[in-house]
């Protein structure tokens, strides 16, 4: 077929590029606007963020990359990078720019002697753990199979594993990154460490990631999987109290909720305040078990689903038309008494959002024996990651569940104003900032400056490059 020469206005900052010299300077599909499948492919999970690239560059290798990173640089297009596309900012995709999208990046090898994995930066989690399942190994990443590996492990990992076997940086031993010079880099402890000191925790700063080198652990399943109990102030501080004096094996999520509609639950809970509870207990089957009895000593369950599975049942099948439109607020916090579990029911029972949620994750264990300067994720001493969020049904519904929000946040603050990166939506720099507490921010920006000196990598949790002259390490 000849194409015409298609001149598209893209969002640049110098000379408009055409959509002609995209193709022909990448091995991988080029989409656009005037293709069938644009709005197939440019969409993002989370509704309320509608950005339309003039392309999409579905890459296929490091050079794909490369030569995209080198046109926008040259061209001053806006650029941004997508991985499984759950940024809740949004910043997945952007408006008139290019977007390099990384799902085509799916290869997976295994070394089952050495284990290790290099997975493509594409991959979702769910593909990468079902794939490492069948070898009897698994590498930790968050609660949900569909978030990709790209977003996920720049940021940091937090999963069903994080007091086993640490945070999904925790396992990651090296990286391919193309940095804004166009230069493809393995990045590890040894090689431009301070680069791959940057990706663990810093998101994507500092370049895109094709593939990552992982840790695997034998992990013959968990013993694990839901279990909805009523959530009163005393089951919730209950479940926190039995999740931070178990065995590090068993890491857990406390989503506090109005029960959804679950086949599993008696329908006369549906609706009503519930401790939906992830439980995933890494070890042997008699001591899981064993470490279970307290969650399910709280309160007679209203579903006990927990039982020995294979790891990637941990996941909740995924649903693709599941596109919510939310706002959230994530923060950390020391304790959870019965005071704080009182406030915890009476906001979520003052709310009549479609689903509102307080989610708690208690961490410790291997995540916190790792010295909080030893990547940019450092949080390493907080205790409880909390998420206050509620769903809204249109923009006029939406002040009201941001204010929900922010009084919610509020009344759990307990003197620690730091944020997860990978939880943090569109909020502003200081929120940024919030998550790279101390000299990380700091060391951050010298970095970046090194690498990405005139910021190409801004759509994403940005990190401005510091200022010439600045002390930063
Ligand atoms: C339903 C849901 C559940 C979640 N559960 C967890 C959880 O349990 N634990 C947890 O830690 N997090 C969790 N998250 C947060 C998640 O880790 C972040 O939203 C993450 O950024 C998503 O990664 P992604 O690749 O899917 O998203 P994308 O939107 O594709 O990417 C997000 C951003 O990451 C950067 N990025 C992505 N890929 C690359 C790449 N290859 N190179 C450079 N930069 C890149 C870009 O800046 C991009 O804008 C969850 C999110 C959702 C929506």
């Amino acid at each position: 077929m000849i194409r015409e020469e298609t001149t598209v206005s893209l969002s640049t900052s110098r000379a408009p590029i055409s959509i002609d010299e995209l193709r022909s300077g990448v091995r991988g599909r080029v989409v656009t606007p005037d293709d069938a499948d644009y709005d197939a492919v440019r969409g993002i999970m989370y509704a309320g963020v509608d950005s339309r690239p003039a392309a999409i560059v579905r890459v296929t290798d490091a050079a794909d990359v490369s030569a995209v990173v080198s046109i926008a640089r040259e061209t001053g297009a806006e650029l941004a990078v997508r991985s499984g596309g759950h940024s809740a900012a949004g910043h997945s995709s952007c408006e008139g720019g290019i977007v390099i999208d990384v799902r085509d990046l799916d290869s997976l090898d295994i070394d089952v002697d050495g284990r290790t994995a290099w997975a493509g930066s594409g991959l979702t989690a769910g593909a990468y753990t079902a794939e490492a399942a069948k070898h009897g190994l698994a590498t930790g990443f968050g609660d949900t199979g569909s978030v990709g590996l790209g977003g996920l492990t720049l940021g940091g990992g937090v999963g069903y594993l994080v007091r086993k076997y640490g945070l999904t940086i925790d396992n990651l031993l090296a990286a391919e990154i193309v940095t804004a010079d166009g230069e493809v880099r393995i990045v590890d402890a040894g090689n431009e460490p301070e680069l791959f000191w940057a990706i663990r925790g810093g998101g994507g700063n500092f370049g895109v990631a094709t593939r990552f080198r992982y840790r695997l652990h034998e992990l013959d399943g968990v013993v694990g999987g839901i279990l909805v109990l009523p959530a009163t102030a005393e089951t919730v501080a209950g479940f926190i109290a039995a999740a931070e004096s178990a065995p590090e094996e068993l890491s857990t999520i406390a989503n506090v909720m109005n029960c959804p509609p679950m086949p599993f639950v008696p329908e006369e809970h549906h609706g009503s305040l519930v401790i939906l509870g992830m439980l995933a207990y890494a070890g042997d089957a008699k001591a899981g078990q064993r470490a279970l009895a307290p969650f399910r000593a709280l309160a007679e369950p209203l579903a006990d689903l927990l039982r020995p599975i294979p790891y990637p049942e941990m996941f909740p099948p995924d649903d693709p038309d599941y596109h919510p439109t939310a706002v959230s607020r994530t923060m950390f916090i020391d304790h959870v008494d019965a005071p704080v579990a009182q406030t915890i029911a009476e906001f979520l029972a003052a709310s009549d959002a479609s689903m509102r949620v307080a989610q708690l994750r208690v961490l410790g264990g291997a995540c916190a024996r790792v010295p909080t300067e030893a990547t940019a994720y450092a949080h390493r001493a907080s205790r409880i990651m909390v998420n206050v969020a509620a769903f809204y049904d249109g923009e006029e519904d939406k002040p009201r569940r941001e204010a929900w929000v922010a009084e919610f946040s509020a009344a759990l603050h307990q003197g620690d104003a730091a944020a997860y990166v990978n939880f943090v939506g569109d909020e502003g720099e200081a929120r940024v900032r919030a998550a790279y507490p101390g000299r990380t921010w700091d060391r951050l920006a010298g970095i970046k400056r090194r690498y990405d000196p005139d910021n190409l990598f801004h759509r994403n949790q940005n990190i401005p490059p510091a200022a010439a002259g600045a002390v930063t390490t």
